[in-house]
């Protein structure tokens, strides 16, 4: 494929400034390059919260059940723009009301799709899609190479999307902030700085479950399952984002409880994050 897909609809509604994208980016797979982030806040709206466990994005909070009309699934270009554009709506609908009501900051993500895993603002990564400061970057291959085969695409790719929106809601509250503080103080590539990255992880992994569960058919949701148990760190990676089973097992865990303060990662035992 020679086709670069431009931005999307990418209006970041804050006034604060976000100033050049600098921020660690955290995806499905590959490391992450270490800097500082920068999350929206000002004076008048609500701020961040620069801490994991303890973050208001632990609270007893449900996302609410709501549906999200997609159009039909495309392979061309337009079609894939005019798809990822009408989930991410459904994803703000859905996700906004609840950081309002955990009084966090709340913005639509930027948003880009591209077939080369690339971007003009963050340090380009590895490989596969990625959130960085505010935008979430969609590399097709990282949806089109589901073990699903064609038919769940359209699953795998929402979940995927709903997935690097988790990063997005972690960089809101404050939560990635702190994690990377962490593991930068840890040792970025010690094994427990690479601990840090995998709460961080598969904290994203089962609040895409609970997106998903809360907004598709249990078809769509046992595809997506099945597509996250099957990602993760395997044999000869690094092992920054948890074990295939744990990735599976945190997406349902999110998609059975719905309640935020099921996804802590931050307070599980070593086993359940490794
Ligand atoms: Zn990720």
């Amino acid at each position: 494929m020679t086709v670069r897909f431009r931005a999307l609809a990418a209006t970041l509604l804050v006034a604060a400034a976000v100033t050049a994208c600098s921020g660690e980016r955290t995806g499905f797979g590959g490391a992450a390059a270490p800097a500082a982030e920068q999350v929206p806040t000002t004076a008048t709206t609500p701020a961040a919260v620069a801490a994991t466990a303890t973050n208001p994005l632990m609270a007893d909070v449900s996302l609410p059940r709501a549906g999200c009309a997609l159009p039909q699934w495309s392979r061309f270009e337009e079609g894939v723009r005019e798809w990822f554009a009408t989930a991410l709506e459904c994803l703000d609908r859905s996700w906004e009301p609840v950081l309002r009501k955990l009084k966090l900051p709340w913005a639509t993500p930027k948003f880009e799709i591209s077939v080369e895993v690339t971007s003009s603002d963050c340090d380009v990564p590895h490989e596969n899609s990625f959130h960085c400061a505010g935008s979430i970057h969609i590399v097709p291959k990282s949806y089109l190479s589901t073990r699903t085969g064609p038919d769940g695409q359209p699953a795998v790719a929402f979940a995927m999307l709903a997935h690097e929106y988790a990063h997005h809601v972690q960089w809101l509250s404050g939560t990635s902030t702190a994690a990377q503080r962490e593991r930068k103080d840890a040792g970025r590539d010690t094994p427990a700085g690479l601990e840090v990255s995998r709460r961080l992880e598969l904290q994203a992994q089962c609040l895409s479950g609970m997106y998903l569960a809360a907004t598709v058919d249990p078809t769509t949701l046992a595809l997506a399952a099945e597509d996250n148990r099957n990602r993760g760190d395997y044999a000869g990676r690094d092992r920054d984002h948890g074990t295939p089973e744990n990735s599976g097992a945190w997406f349902v865990r999110g998609a059975e409880r719905n309640l935020l303060s099921a996804c802590n990662t931050w307070m599980a035992a070593p086993d359940a994050v490794a």
